[in-house]
């Protein structure tokens, strides 16, 4: 991500990353609360994106229960649709 931004990687550590919980995290509300999203809600550095942001939203934990896939649902506008899609078809 870093060679993306055109920035060193102690530089995209000391500007982009903040530590919560013992974690290493580039995007927290009070930190990078957009992320590195643009105007237009596109990923600015989506080729190198994180394996987090690959992945998503097949985590475990989004699936664990029907409780947990609200709970997410309510986060992301993009999980929402496409839970509507498929509750549609059924
Ligand atoms: S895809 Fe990942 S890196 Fe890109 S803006 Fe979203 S959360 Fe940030």
């Amino acid at each position: 991500m870093a060679d993306a931004l055109g920035i060193s990687v102690t530089e995209f550590l000391d500007t982009m990353v903040v530590r919560v919980n013992g974690w290493e995290m580039i995007s927290t509300p009070n930190h990078r609360p957009l992320c590195f999203l643009d105007e237009a809600n596109r990923c600015t550095v989506y080729n190198e994106r994180p394996l987090a942001c690959r992945t998503y939203p097949n985590w475990p934990e989004i699936w664990e229960s029907d409780e947990a896939l609200k709970n997410e649902v309510t986060r992301c506008p993009g999980l929402a649709a496409a839970v509507r899609q498929v509750e549609a078809l059924k």
